[in-house]
């Protein structure tokens, strides 16, 4: 049956066999084609027609295809749903591989494998966020992660032992994740919880030796040690990213920074279910909108939303360079002038580190050269802008320096050139004599052509010659036969060459004019083979000076992050936060960002409040109030303060001082988590248990109703001993927030903890909200009134009264009488029998009044007759 196998059919099965995990854009023309299992998946993906191909083992082919030039939205779509795609092109014209046999099939390659960690494409990516490759190592008892942002060559690598990769992945997000063959099972769940990829490699991509000797290749080094001192997981870690890069882009190499060291401890750590639970980059609804990350950024470039973000993911715990951080802060934010004419300059700037990776991976055009030449050239204006500002010297520094790159392009490149080499035009006239001349031949050949016949009717006298042209035999000169005798006389026997006689007309051509043929003939294609050689040399100048470019985007990526959030600080009134090695933790009217924006749409004001965590006296606040008091609110609005002011930002608040933290634990009593599998509860004593167990004497911990995803004396139980733990044990700063008001009375056995209230005001049975948070604890909850305003059927409030009148009587007297109480039943049996059955109530006279009544039918007379009426209808 083999025999029935096309050659191409056979070379795509050979390609398509070393390359099974993945599907195959096959490249045939002007679309890559996809066939059997990956077309139909594709399709179905994609939803675009499945059609057929011939046949192979007696099977129809399934095929579909999508355009090259649109290839990317469609990349796009398959990656975002899980597919990886691997890409073969033709490396050759279907006339060279004629040349070769008329069997021979266009010989195709793989150039690439397209995976979610591996893009560069401006329109396969986010501006605005990053976009990282990680790979996880275990050494023995030792593990590291590594992560790669293949778009801009940011490379990272920290220690990561089992228990931290959860919450290292939860900061960094990345798309994918490499695992070392046979490790996917436990890693699994950790990797797609983060929202990312898993990619399982062979051990040998993993080997910390040859990764040695990977690394030293690629920064060109004999030895690692300029870059710091790694461990074997390390190595491991960071050898498996590059191993991945030379596959998915079949040795194209992009710009890689050397990798940075983090240490542990380096930021403040914040795991996973904080990060969600804090809305940090998304919120709670999954999107970026409601975020405390879309609140806060003001950035202007994309590589300033990133920075930001990376920060604000992992606020630092480095005192000097947050103090640092402030000063270049305060020097935006004192001179307006200078942030709104930097901001103004960095409208500018285009993506340049991504521009550049591009062009390193071969993958970029002339628009990313012109990215290149407007990004330094808005790199050099801002550094005017700049001069004598000591806190961003080195930024600066980094801005200057580029003129002569700046100048090159900006002579060579027209203003606005196209994204693509093919495309063509986009070197500036006068750059290059040569494509010049070949674009002048391309344009205006017909002209030349033309001047040409007016300079041989001058040179023969014959007016009626004319230079034409035809398939055969090109461009010629026609004459009449008349006229031929002058053209072959001896005085032109140098110049004319006789080519054809036909019935009345004599054909000749001139040197002149076959060379002015080959010229025009070759002119369109010397145009574009000198545009791309131009395009190469400019391609090598540029990636010359990759370090520098590179650094001169990092400097306005910061300096757009930092002019941000002076343009934060003064549009909302934010302070700065002292800072120090202190326990200290105290806010004066502080605010939450997220939450006032929303009621300042409604029109309504945020309430400020104060916070005043001392070490000895008030480590830890018991939060007690009703419910919707602002309890959540005022709990997070504290951890958040806390991360923006060691990211180096300003605060919602009128003051505020902040011994540093370096760990923040935020949770939530009874999230549901059943996708995972747990039951409520489960996840709140695992996550609780997480906190007791991690936080030190430096953490910041917020609790928020603890302990209420079970029963009352349970929960109520847990919430006691976590409280004692935090205060005994933990010795950390804390928030704690219950509907548990008999722990209020635990302030006075534990030294360090206080009551706070959130107050409200009662009003003929209704509360009133006053979010104001106060020393003291609460009595009650409030929560039958805030079900009644949530629109609780009145009966069922009434309902709800009775019972706690009695529970609390019973309380009050002795629990063993609740008990007895509720065993005895005379509320709850009742309760079960509603005593008015709904169905039975007959409609009253007033609306059957109603119903009759068609209010079209009404003069305005009868109406207000109708209105006395319905009135009376009601008194009876
Ligand atoms: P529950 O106990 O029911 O969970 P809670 O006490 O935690 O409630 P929050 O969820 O923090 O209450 O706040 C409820 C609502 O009250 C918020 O959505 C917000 O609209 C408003 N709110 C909270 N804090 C303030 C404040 N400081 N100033 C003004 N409005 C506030």
């Amino acid at each position: 049956m083999s025999d029935t196998i096309t050659p191409m059919m056979a070379q795509y099965l050979e390609i398509k066999a070393q390359h099974s995990d993945a599907l195959l854009f096959y490249r045939m023309g002007d679309f890559y084609e996809l066939f059997f299992d990956d077309a139909i998946a594709a399709a179905a993906a994609l939803d675009i027609a499945l059609t057929k191909r011939g046949k192979h083992l007696g099977k129809d082919i399934a095929m579909c295809g999508v355009p090259q030039h649109a290839a990317e939205s469609y990349l796009l779509t398959l990656i975002r749903k899980g597919f990886r795609v691997t890409i073969a092109e033709q490396m050759e014209s279907p006339a060279e591989a004629k040349k070769r046999g008329s069997k021979s099939v266009v010989k195709r390659e793989v150039v690439r494998l397209v995976t979610p960690g591996t893009l560069t494409e401006e329109t396969l990516l986010d501006a605005r966020r990053n976009n990282f490759l990680a790979a996880f190592a275990e050494v023995r008892d030792e593990a590291a992660l590594a992560w790669l942002d293949v778009s801009t060559g940011a490379f990272t690598v920290a220690p990561c032992p089992a228990p931290m990769l959860s919450p290292i992945l939860a900061r960094i997000t990345p798309s994918e994740v490499l695992v070392r063959e046979g490790s996917e099972q436990p890693l699994r769940e950790t990797v797609e919880e983060a929202g990312a990829t898993l990619t399982a490699l062979a051990t040998s991509s993993f080997d910390s030796t040859g990764a040695e000797t990977r690394l030293n290749a690629v920064f060109s080094t004999k030895s690692l040690e300029g870059f710091g001192t790694f461990t074997r997981p390390e190595l491991s870690a960071m050898g498996a990213l590059l191993d991945y890069i030379e596959i998915t882009q079949k040795g194209r190499v992009p710009l890689i920074r050397p990798p940075q060291r983090e240490t542990m401890g380096g930021s403040v750590q914040i795991d996973a279910a904080t990060r969600r639970n804090l809305e940090l980059t998304h919120a709670l609804s999954g999107g970026r909108a409601g975020s405390l990350l879309n609140a806060i950024d003001r950035s202007i470039t994309g590589a300033g939303a990133r920075l930001l973000e990376t920060r604000l993911c992992a606020p630092s715990t480095d005192l000097d360079l947050i103090i640092r951080r402030q000063s270049a802060l305060q020097t935006f934010l004192k001179d307006h002038m200078i942030r709104r004419n930097t901001r103004d300059a960095l409208r500018l700037v285009p993506d340049i580190e991504r521009a550049l990776n591009r062009l390193a991976l071969d993958r970029g055009g002339p628009r990313d050269l012109a990215a290149i030449r407007n990004g330094l050239s808005a790199a050099s204006s801002t550094a005017g802008l700049l001069d004598g500002i000591e806190p961003l010297a080195h930024a600066r520094d980094a801005l200057l320096g580029h003129d002569a790159l700046i100048t090159l392009l900006q002579n060579a490149l027209i203003a606005e050139p196209p994204l693509l080499t093919r495309d063509g035009s986009f070197v500036a006239t006068s750059y290059n004599k040569p494509l010049d001349e070949a674009r002048t031949l391309r344009d205006e050949g017909r002209s030349v052509i033309a001047s040409m016949q007016a300079e041989y009717q001058q040179l023969t006298g014959i007016n009626s010659l004319k230079i034409k042209h035809n398939n055969v035999l090109g461009y010629f000169i026609e004459t009449t036969a008349t006229h031929a005798e002058t053209m072959r006389s001896e005085r032109f026997a140098d110049t004319f060459i006789h080519r054809q006689t036909t019935a009345n007309q004599v054909r000749f051509t001139t040197l002149a004019l076959s060379d002015m043929e080959t010229k025009i003939l070759n002119a369109g294609g010397a145009a574009r083979a000198a545009e791309l050689e131009i395009f190469a040399d400019l391609r090598a100048d540029v990636l010359a000076r990759s370090a520098p470019i590179g650094a001169a985007a990092r400097a306005l990526a910061e300096i757009d992050v930092t002019a941000a959030l002076a343009e934060l600080a003064a549009e909302q009134d934010w302070c700065r936060p002292k800072l120090d090695q202190s326990r200290a933790f105290k806010i004066t009217a502080g605010r939450h960002p997220v939450v006032e924006d929303a009621l300042r749409r409604t029109g309504q004001s945020f309430i400020a409040n104060d916070c005043a965590l001392t070490q000895d006296d008030a480590r830890i606040w018991l939060l007690t109030g009703p419910n919707m008091a602002g309890k959540s609110t005022f709990l997070r609005q504290n951890a958040i303060i806390a991360l923006l002011a060691q990211t180096g930002a300003w605060v919602p608040a009128e003051s505020a001082h902040i011994g540093l933290v370096n760990q923040v634990f935020s949770r939530v009593g009874a999230a549901d988590d059943l996708a995972r599998g747990r039951s409520t509860f489960m996840v709140e004593m695992v996550e609780t248990a997480a906190i007791l167990n991690q936080a030190g004497d430096r953490a910041l911990v917020i609790l928020d109703e603890i302990g209420r995803g079970t029963a009352t004396y349970d929960g109520l139980s847990i919430a006691w001993a976590t409280l004692e733990h935090l205060h005994d044990s933990n010795r950390c700063r804390a928030l704690f927030a219950t509907h548990y008001h008999e722990l209020t009375a635990l302030t006075e056995r534990l030294d360090a903890l206080r009551n706070a209230t959130v107050a409200v005001r009662e009003h003929k049975g209704d509360v009133i909200f006053l979010h104001e948070v106060r020393p003291g604890a609460a009595d009650r909850s409030y929560g039958i009134q805030v079900g009644r305003l949530a629109g609780l059927p009145p009966a069922v409030v009434a309902r709800a009264r009775e019972v706690l009148d009695v529970l609390e009587a019973g309380d009050r007297e002795d629990g063993a009488k609740t008990k007895a109480l509720i065993d005895d039943l005379p509320l709850f049996s009742t309760a079960s029998q509603p005593s008015v059955k709904p169905q039975e109530i007959s409609p009253s006279k007033l609306e059957t009044h109603l119903t009759d009544i068609s209010p079209d039918a009404l003069t305005p007379r009868e109406a207000l007759d109708l209105v006395y009426e319905l009135k009376a209808l009601l008194k009876d």
